[in-house]
């Protein structure tokens, strides 16, 4: 099967009423990995590359590796997905690549770090918009800003700082015309997320719920969303490692998501966890090993039981033969006909 749109894969899975995840990549074990996961539950899936991501892996390596994974799993539909594109270049170089997907994350400046203003996040995001759908790739934005850092990529801070309006996000989709928009509702990146199990205190699961009544065919997008769990930062520490103890997104608040019009899911640091624990383990236990294999087996094997659990939660299992593709060509008119019809 080729590389399907992402407006494909949420639509269907707003039809379906479930998730689908999104898991971050950098090489082909984690590609493996998450394909397995996919086989074995029968679901649909998006992974993503971010800028650091592409920079890790000269992303013309990556992008041959997601052919691989379209050819050798036909029957998985598969997103490739640009992760927090900083620039109108940036998300215009992964579509020239073929990234069937990208996010034009206009929450923040070019530098990564700086919160823009809304007018500067419509203008960028709006471009983005342009050129993809001409192309019939699919596009997500940002309104508001999420806290922490993740691959030298956020404001920093407490993911409580610019918290989402619903009425700004209204007015966003509206002038943008994105496909999918990923909200600030407490979460952050990386493994430090809250302190605490969190409440609707840091959490705010009711903005969620305020923006999807005010846009309900709208594709809402959750990031930081890795639950963190105690048991993958247990491996961790047990074979040498030294986590702070760290609370993530409860799977039962992204279920919660997934009931108020959530349709994406954004899911990395569960995966490192996953893969550093089995690697550290086989280091600690057999420490006479030297070949990479030995450890990148079990790590991927790891990620692979993280990923299907995540597919059955988020109830994207099962669903991958719903449907058939749409080709990207096919996307292209469908987008050319809406514009015509907004005129
Ligand atoms: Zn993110």
């Amino acid at each position: 099967m080729p590389l399907v749109s992402m407006r494909q894969l949420l639509d269907e899975a707003a039809k379906g009423g479930y998730g689908v995840g999104a898991f971050n990549v950098n090489n082909m074990e984690q590609i493996q990995a998450i394909m397995d996961a996919a086989r074995e539950t029968q679901s649909p899936v998006i992974i993503q590359a971010s800028r650091g991501a592409r920079a890790y892996s000269q992303d013309k390596f990556l992008y041959h590796l997601m052919l691989a994974a379209a050819e050798l799993y036909p029957e998985i539909p598969l997103v490739m997905h640009l992760d927090h594109g900083n620039s109108f270049e940036t998300c215009k170089s992964a579509i020239d690549l073929g990234f069937t997907s990208v996010m034009m994350d206009g929450s923040l400046l070019e530098d990564g770090k700086t919160p823009s203003t809304f007018e500067q996040n419509v203008e960028v995001t709006r471009r983005v918009v342009e050129i993809a759908h001409a192309k019939g790739v699919t596009v997500e934005g940002e309104i508001g800003v999420l806290g922490g850092i993740e691959d030298g990529h956020g404001a920093g801070g407490s993911g409580l700082d610019h918290v989402t309006d619903p009425d700004q996000a209204v007015e966003f989709v509206e002038k943008t015309g994105v496909d999918a928009l990923a909200i600030a509702i407490g979460t952050s990146h990386g493994a430090y997320k809250f302190t605490s199990k969190p409440d609707g205190s840091v959490l705010k699961m009711d903005v969620l719920i305020a923006i999807h009544k005010r846009l309900p065919h709208v594709h809402l997008v959750m990031h930081g969303s890795s639950s963190v769990p105690k048991h993958l930062q247990d491996v961790i520490n047990q074979y040498g490692g030294k986590l702070k103890p760290t609370w993530g997104v409860p799977v039962e608040e992204i279920q919660l998501g997934i009931r108020n019009g959530v349709r994406k899911i954004n899911v990395d640091t569960d995966n490192r966890l996953a893969i550093t624990g089995a690697i550290r383990k086989v280091f600690a236990e057999t420490p006479e090993k030297f070949d990479p294999r030995d450890y990148m087996k079990p790590a991927r094997e790891a990620m692979k039981k993280v990923v299907a659990e995540r597919m059955t939660q988020f109830g994207q299992a099962g669903h991958a033969g719903d449907y058939a593709p749409i080709p990207i060509a096919e996307m292209k008119q469908r987008y050319a006909a809406e514009a015509v019809a907004a005129k």
